[in-house]
């Protein structure tokens, strides 16, 4: 079984400034007991390209969007701890208030993080023709592989948004690993499949996170149907309408 858990930005004040959602920054101290708990739990970070399917014991740590605390404030406590992240980068983003500029994504990379594709512009890929989401996978591809001197394989999925189109695109242009964001424990590394990750938020208390993590108990399956509950508004309102509907319930 293999957690993959999805941060965003790190930032102990959740109104500082830049382009996050605060349901979705954690603080500091929380993201460093976070990784205390796994290190005494036997737990191994790994970047995706690094995986070895008969390891057990693995965790991938993911950053999506490109906030810039994932290397002013995550990268430090990863790197004392000997640990490491993927982070998924909206390539349009670069240079804008709060997020990575070009140069820094040349730091994390040699520092030793994998770097991967958030898309170009963050567009909800099945809001896009065809010849749009091929824009957006190939032109982030192409920016990040140059700024990170790493070939990007993975993509995370804007919104986690997309499935069957998105992934035969991905796969077409050279992608290998598909990061969605339907909360689950991945049972087999299968390549070519969506897999699926843990959303750490905000509010998520360290038993919580410990469960999700070890995908045992109830709160894993309350989170999964929570999550594929909020889907159903989605299919009905379409994504701009979840998205008004959602920011007026959180
Ligand atoms: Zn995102």
């Amino acid at each position: 079984m293999l957690p993959i858990l999805m941060y965003h930005g790190l930032h102990p004040d959740p109104a500082a400034r830049g382009r996050f959602d605060p349901v979705y920054s954690v603080r500091p101290a929380d993201f460093a007991r976070q990784l205390d708990w796994l290190l005494e739990h036997g737990y191994r970070a790994t970047r995706l390209d690094d995986l070895d399917p008969d390891t057990a014991g693995q965790v991938v740590i993911t950053f999506d969007d490109g906030d810039v605390s994932n290397l002013e404030v995550a990268l430090p406590l990863l790197r004392e701890r000997g640990m490491c992240a993927d982070v998924l980068i909206t390539s349009g983003f670069l240079g804008q208030q709060g997020m990575l500029t070009a140069a820094e994504v040349r730091a994390l990379a040699d520092a030793g993080m994998g770097i991967g594709s958030h898309g170009r512009s963050h567009a909800f890929l099945d809001d896009l023709d065809e010849v749009r989401v091929i824009g957006e996978l190939r032109e982030s591809r192409e920016r990040l592989q140059e700024l990170s001197g790493q070939r990007v394989d993975t993509i995370a999925l804007p919104g986690g948004r997309g499935g069957a189109r998105e992934r035969r695109i991905a796969l077409e242009l050279g992608y290998r690993y598909l990061l969605g964001s339907v909360p689950g424990a991945n049972r087999r590394l299968a390549h070519g499949r969506w897999w699926q990750r843990i959303a750490v938020t905000r509010s998520l208390s360290l038993a919580q996170f410990s469960s999700l993590v070890a995908w045992r108990g109830a709160y894993p399956q309350l989170t999964r149907a929570r999550h594929l509950a909020l889907g159903l508004p989605k299919m009905v309102l379409g994504n701009d309408g979840y998205e008004r509907v959602r920011a007026r319930l959180l």
